[in-house]
């Protein structure tokens, strides 16, 4: 008996595999020296979903390695050899995932705004693929997204915590706190993962290249 195999996002059949998180956040081996492409996670997908990703994947994997790029070897080698020579093959693309923010410590460091919205559509995508991949069903709740890497703004040369999302945070850390950190290339990402069933409330926590965090938080309540 075959049985047919539903999108991860919507109810539609299934008609590709999508990486989770994207394929080219993963260094290729002949590059790096070591394989950091171990068993990845990949979910059932259709053609709409599959082609709105894959549009956003550049765009996700821009926004994190500009922040990761300097703490992390992994992060600096796909910065240097894929975003780099992404954006010089396609200048007018890479230029609108980014604008100038401003300068920060006396000038010696420069911000970057980007779009929030689609961002964190990315993030919501990214949640809802790792629920499927763990519990085999579509998780259908409006879902918080929420980084410690981002702040509200600048005031006399210094970057402005976001309240909400510091405390949007603590709540995530604490609800994640007992559950293991997975994943098999801990290197470039590593996971939380937890659904309380009686509540129907699901938390999914990552860290991209040991540097670049984001939560996210949903619950019937
Ligand atoms: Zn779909």
């Amino acid at each position: 008996m075959t049985r047919t195999k539903h999108c991860y996002m919507c109810s539609s059949d299934s008609t590709s595999k999508e990486h989770v998180p994207p394929l080219c956040f993963f260094p290729e081996e002949n590059e790096i020296g070591r394989d950091m492409r171990r068993n990845l996670v990949t979910v059932p997908s259709c053609e709409t979903h599959n082609s709105l990703k894959s549009r956003d994947d550049e765009f996700m994997r821009t926004v994190i390695l500009m922040t990761a790029a300097s703490d992390s070897n992994v992060a600096g080698h796909q910065f240097f050899g894929k975003l780099l020579s992404g954006a010089s093959r396609k200048p007018h693309v890479y230029r609108s995932f980014l604008k100038r923010g401003g300068a920060i410590d006396q000038g010696k460091r420069h911000t970057y705004q980007f779009d929030r919205d689609r961002f964190d559509a990315c993030i919501d995508h990214l949640a809802r693929a790792m629920f499927f991949n763990a519990f085999r069903r579509r998780w259908e709740l409006p879902i918080l997204v929420v980084s410690p890497n981002f702040f509200g703004g600048i005031a006399n040369d210094q970057l402005i915590p976001h309240r909400t999302t510091q405390e949007t945070v603590q709540v995530s850390r604490r609800f994640l706190d007992p559950m293991p950190i997975k994943g098999e290339n801990p290197d470039v990402f590593k996971y939380r993962i937890r659904y309380d069933e009686a509540n129907e409330a699901y938390a999914f926590a990552a860290i991209f290249y040991d540097s670049f965090e984001i939560y996210s938080f949903s619950s019937r309540n």
